[in-house]
């Protein structure tokens, strides 16, 4: 794993990321001083944060985290970002419900304690806050003027409210047939939303092109040129889930998979807790969801390939609709590593499992929470996830940014006019 002990971080960081010592490329560990790259110069490969990870007193930085900010910056110590981070104007995403769901498990057959990881209380109503929060510190430490990103629809409300808060110009680019409820969190937050006539991987490469132009320059893509310092957020997920069990690592975690970007780095920060002795280290088994008409990874799983296919995406889910997901190959390493897997579900299983969540659960997720909570049901069919274990569930949005998956199946059930008489009429007291 790429932790940097104080001897070896030979590329000097020339900004303050806090505990962020280098970029270290996750092909060939080759080693670059922090800037906003994103591949690595020798091999093409992935960048990713290597760290100089507080070591020698877990119990020590265990009560600094606990008495730390309400937030994800209680783990700024593992994160790159300055020390003051808490102090900036930021959204202050995180330390969301771990909703331990017993009428959901009693539903399921499961035995052992299930838990949904709720991050639809965040402050635009999905996980992407985190992830923006981290690139918001990098696009400040590089001097960047302006917030970029390509879309799948959460991550565009979430980058244009978080640079409202910094003060920051924001342009957020899309693809043009998204929900919208998405379309008009992007836009309300008064910054620039530009709809592209393509998919999302038309609308990535296309983020890509603008960055190599000087119409790109002092632009800084949260998912692209910072995408090292933007995937860190996730690691947060990791960090929350184990404080909130207790400092202890869950058996089996489920997760949604757009990019892939999430799950990667929810392994990478189960591993640090485990490095920096917050937890015990045991085994942890990790397993990817995705909706049918985009399961590029899930088809690789299958088919027992370490390459990823790219596919045209056609479902419901559109904020996982990645056909060519970057970090595909890695999330197929890590399901097979831990004995987790990567399964997927169609539409119809994901309208039934957003109501199973909201009738067992009370909680209202969105089309990707259905996608993340069939795998799960299905994953509990075929035998794959021990219902015996602790597991847990991440829903990453919002049901109301995808009302329209579910607004068929649930209207009122009954219009009457005011009186008893129809009310009893009607058969449903
Ligand atoms: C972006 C997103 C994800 C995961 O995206 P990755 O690219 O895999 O990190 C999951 N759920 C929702 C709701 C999202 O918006």
């Amino acid at each position: 794993m790429s932790v940097l002990t104080a001897a070896d971080s030979s590329p000097t960081a020339s900004v303050d990321l806090g505990p962020a010592a280098a970029l270290s490329c996750r092909e060939c560990g080759e080693r670059f001083p922090l800037s906003p790259i994103f591949a690595c110069a020798s091999c093409f490969g992935p960048l990713e944060i290597a760290y100089d990870l507080p070591s020698g007193d877990p119990e020590g930085l265990r009560r600094r985290i606990e008495a730390g900010p309400k937030s994800i910056w209680r783990y700024a110590p593992l994160l790159p970002v300055p020390a003051d981070v808490a102090t900036k104007p930021n959204l202050n995403p995180g330390l969301t419900p771990l909703v331990k769901a017993d009428r959901l498990a009693a539903e399921l057959g499961v035995t052992g304690p299930l838990y949904v990881k709720d991050d639809s209380g965040n402050p635009t109503h999905s996980f992407k806050d985190r992830v923006v929060a981290q690139a918001l510190e990098a696009a400040r430490a590089f001097g960047f003027t302006t917030l970029s990103c390509s879309s799948t629809g959460n991550l565009a409300g979430a980058v244009g409210a978080a640079a409202a808060r910094a003060g920051l110009r924001s342009c957020v680019f899309i693809p043009h047939d998204l929900e919208q409820a998405k379309v008009v969190m992007a836009a309300v937050y008064g910054g620039q939303v530009v709809a592209i006539d393509g998919s999302y991987d038309d609308v990535n490469r296309f983020c890509s092109e603008l960055i190599g132009d000087p119409l790109g320059e002092g632009w800084g893509f949260v998912n692209v040129n910072l995408r090292p310092y933007y995937a860190e957020g996730s690691k947060t997920l990791a960090f929350e889930i184990c404080e909130q069990l207790g400092w202890r690592l869950p058996d089996q975690l489920v997760i949604p998979i757009a990019s892939g970007s999430q799950l990667t780095k929810i392994d990478k920060g189960l591993k640090e807790l485990i490095a920096t002795g917050l937890v015990e280290d045991r085994p942890y088994r990790i397993f990817g969801a995705q909706a049918e008409g985009c399961s590029p990874v899930s088809r690789a799983f299958r088919d027992g390939h370490d390459v990823v296919r790219p596919v045209k995406p056609n479902t419901i889910a559109k904020s996982l609709a990645i056909g060519n997901p970057a970090d595909g190959p890695y999330v197929l390493d890590i399901a097979r590593r831990t004995g987790g897997a990567v399964a997927d579900v169609t539409d119809a299983q994901v309208v039934d499992a957003i109501g199973l969540l909201a009738r067992t659960e009370g909680i209202f997720t969105e089309t990707a929470g259905g996608v993340t909570l069939g795998v799960t049901r299905k994953l509990i069919e075929e035998g794959a996830l021990d219902p015996s274990l602790t597991t847990v569930v991440i829903n990453s949005g919002d049901g109301l940014k995808t009302l329209d998956a579910v607004a068929s199946a649930a209207g009122p059930t009954a219009t009457i006019p005011p009186s008893l008489d129809a009310f009893r009429q009607a058969g449903l007291a």
